[in-house]
């Protein structure tokens, strides 16, 4: 048996697709401890993981996708608070891990494991990124100068400082973090579907989405055929208070022969909509796998589990991206012919309706999908993941973890 260090940062994008790796590792025999946001305490312990919580960040303004420059960096200040208080959690535990496994958005994950001096993986919630794929271009893009201005300030500096006395962390420039990569990364999406798949080595493991039962109950009301076609729309947990949107849908839709299941996310008050049309069922949350293996369209935001757990389900796509990678997911998808992107700020009913009578009637959208389905779906998912753990770790492979690429 070995000791997994497991490290989690921001949602349930990030969580979600490890959840089905640590059962397994469990079920292997691995004890795993988990470190993550404290409203995660109940995910991680049902795995049979011991969970050690975080205060996760205080509300991040990301959360509408429209940040501008001058709000991102107290947003980053939050962030580095929080990185800070990880590091500090895992330098006071008294026992020793074998290994680590981080989100690679914890990028200093790779220099803790240097200290430790065990081998580190990554886990890439979204798509995979070098030189050839940065999907933090844009980001980079329109936040470095502050980005920039941040690493300057006496505050900042003093947590880097810190983080160096007191454990030896050098932290990568924050402008490099794509080129930092682990003993292995798994990737939740197929090397197909991957943007540049091929300029990827062996260290990096195309898993495909981690499908597994969440023991989520599928109302049969939900998906029962009473129309001719089923459409599931959601914008995911983070960037969902778009009222504006989800009325667009309303006046899309209402007249359509389809049946409307509508996820609205956990920050709407249901009360808020008026005139809800008949063919519509909406709620904070649904039970999206289950639903997804009955949807003829799926219209998401674009990120990157909804899309792949789409296309799992050979799915086809409306994908209205709001932020981070999302734009670039969105562009794979219509790049593959498995769906249509629509500008946030172009959305309307009339082209809402037309993009989705598109795909219903074009047969070309649903074979594209099929074929990236079929290519997440013999990705090996969340056993193939740890199968490639445990070769690693029988390999013995340690230290020298923080490569650039
Ligand atoms: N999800 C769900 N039901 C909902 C809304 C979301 O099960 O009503 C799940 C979805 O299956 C996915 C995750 O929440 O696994 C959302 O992750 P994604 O990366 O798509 O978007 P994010 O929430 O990180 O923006």
């Amino acid at each position: 048996m070995s000791h997994v260090l497991f490290i989690n940062v921001f949602g349930h994008g990030h969580i979600n697709p490890t959840i089905s790796i640590v059962s397994e590792l469990i079920s292997r025999g691995e004890k795993v401890t988990y470190i993550a946001g404290e409203e995660f305490r109940d995910k991680i312990e049902d795995t049979g993981a011991r969970f050690i919580g975080y205060k996760n960040f205080d509300e991040l303004g990301f959360n509408n996708g429209d940040i501008s420059p001058t709000e991102i960096q107290p947003q980053l200040m939050e962030i580095a608070r929080v990185y800070v208080e990880i590091i500090e959690t895992i330098f006071n535990i008294k026992d020793s891990f074998d290994y680590i496994i981080y989100d690679s958005l914890f990028f200093i994950g790779a220099e803790v494991a240097r200290i430790l001096k065990i081998p580190a993986i990554s886990s890439n919630s979204t798509f995979a990124v070098n030189g050839k794929t940065n999907y933090l271009s844009e980001f980079f893009t329109r936040f470095g100068p502050v980005i920039k201005g941040l690493i300057n300030k006496p505050e900042f500096s003093a947590i880097i400082n810190f983080l160096k006395e007191k454990y030896g962390i050098i932290v990568p420039d924050l402008l490099s973090i794509h080129k930092v990569k682990s003993n292995m990364n798994i990737v939740y999406t197929s090397r197909y579907f991957q943007i540049h798949g091929e300029s990827f080595d062996d260290s990096y493991k195309f898993i495909g989405p981690s499908i597994s039962d969440r023991k989520e109950i599928l109302e049969p009301e939900l998906v029962s055929r009473e129309k001719s076609k089923i459409i599931y729309i959601s914008l995911g947990t983070i960037f969902n208070k778009s009222i504006e949107f989800y009325e667009s849908c309303f006046k899309a839709f209402r007249d359509m022969d389809a049946k409307i299941i509508m996820s609205v996310g956990t920050n709407i008050d249901m009360n808020s909509f008026k005139d809800i049309p008949d063919n519509f069922i909406i709620r904070n949350y649904m039970p999206q796998l289950e639903i997804l293996k009955h949807t003829d369209l799926f219209i998401t935001h674009g990120g990157m589990n909804s899309t792949n757990e789409g296309l799992y389900y050979s799915v086809p796509l409306i994908v209205v991206p709001h932020f981070f990678d999302q734009p670039v997911v969105a562009y794979r998808v219509a790049e593959l012919g498995a769906g249509i992107v629509i500008e946030k700020n172009k959305v309307s009913p009339a082209l809402l309706k037309d993009s989705a009578t598109k795909i219903l009637s074009d047969k070309s959208y649903k074979v594209n999908s099929e074929k990236i389905g079929k290519s997440l779906r013999e990705s090996g998912g969340y056993k193939k993941g740890v199968d490639e753990i445990f070769i690693l770790k029988g390999s013995k492979r340690a230290a020298d973890n923080l490569i650039y690429i």
